[in-house]
């Protein structure tokens, strides 16, 4: 182990006990259960609380996992209220909204992908169908729109007009120096929302599951960075970035900046972590150090060195462990284990500071 890697060990060992996951019972517990569980183990990023209730439902009642999990994630993906995912998720520079998602199925080793979607609600539907109904796992932009219409899915405008303010608002804002201007007199809400004060943000869902056999899927699905150059793709819609699954292993997705995640191939190295012994959380933290190691741009560091940015991987175990990670402390998972619906906290690398820098 190297400095860093040591120094990140036991910052994050310290920072694993401090969030209370070295519980037993938890997800970090290393028990060495046998792959057959007594129901479905799901995890998701926080905001998928109802994707983990109703993957969990579809699992008891005998569904496949990868149709119970994409079946949890369309209903965010259908909800204009989530500014981050599907329908309602905020736009491009150019207020469009591109959407990126991608499936994976264990217990066959497929896959299937779409990026920089536009129009249609459910991209992660798409992507399933792009793994059944074509000899390609990824296809992107105008082709995946069309490829979408050909298998009957409805066109839609999946710019709310919430988001549209927000864009608007991020657009008159984001530059003294061109010449859309705000309004003199703040004219609605969205106009003291924390994102006004952002100029990017990101949001996601990911979400894996087991059954009681032990077969495993998943999926992400995102409206990605927002305001985010045209045809920017980030890491949702690439298999072993955003998602990666494993049926002799586990399933594990992730959240956060996509740059980062791709350049490390983030999800597939958790899967390697957990491969070669890890437990999931310990692998989701070793693969949040090797972001962290990989980060040399000056810009992307704070003074301190640590990274501006947060990464968050979530990860479930064919025996049905489960863990999170986040760069920074505070976050949380959503979980279904042992006919529990909840949400429980991601461990971390560092604490986060009070100061915003
Ligand atoms: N990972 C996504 C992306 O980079 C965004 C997010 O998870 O917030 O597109």
């Amino acid at each position: 182990m190297d400095d860093l890697s040591r120094r990140g060990f036991l910052q994050s060992a310290a920072a694993v006990a401090a969030a209370g996951v070295l519980t037993p019972s938890v997800s970090s517990a290393s028990t060495n259960r046998s792959a057959s569980l007594s129901g479905p183990v799901v995890v998701s990023s926080a905001n998928g609380l109802r994707a983990t209730e109703k993957a969990a439902s579809m699992i008891r009642d005998g569904a496949d996992t990868l149709d119970a999990v994409i079946a949890g994630v369309n209903i965010v993906e259908e909800d204009p209220e989530d500014n981050s995912v599907g329908y309602g998720g905020l736009p491009n520079e150019d207020g469009v909204v591109e959407l990126d998602s991608c499936v994976m199925h264990g217990p066959t080793c497929r896959a299937g992908a779409v990026a920089a979607l536009r129009n249609i609600k459910t991209p992660s539907s798409v992507a399933k169908i792009v793994m059944e109904r074509t000899d390609h796992v990824m296809i992107v932009g105008e082709g995946a729109l069309r490829f979408a219409r050909a298998h009957g899915f409805e066109e839609v405008n999946l710019l709310t007009d919430k988001a549209r303010k927000i864009w608007l608002k991020w657009k008159e804002k984001h530059s003294d120096r061109d010449d859309w201007i705000p309004p003199e007199v703040p004219d609605d809400d969205t106009q003291s929302s924390a994102l006004v004060d952002l100029p990017f943000s990101y949001g996601t869902i990911n979400c894996c599951a087991v059954s009681p056999a032990g077969d495993l899927s998943g999926v992400t699905t995102t409206s990605g960075l927002s305001f985010k150059i045209p045809g920017r793709v980030g890491d949702s819609p690439i298999i072993g970035a955003g998602l990666y699954v494993d049926n002799t292993v586990g399933a594990a997705g992730s959240t956060g900046r996509g740059e980062a995640v791709i350049r490390t191939c983030g999800s597939h190295t958790v899967i390697e972590g957990m491969r070669h012994g890890l437990s999931p959380v310990e692998a989701c933290l070793s693969a949040l150090r090797r972001i962290v190691k990989t980060t040399t741009e000056k810009r992307l560091h704070r003074k301190d060195g640590r990274p501006k940015f947060d990464v968050k991987f979530y990860a479930v175990a064919r025996d049905g462990r489960h863990g999170a990670a986040a760069i920074w402390s505070g976050a949380e998972y959503a979980v279904y284990s042992d006919g529990q619906n909840r949400l429980e906290p991601c461990a971390y690398l560092y604490e986060k500071p009070e100061e915003k820098e």
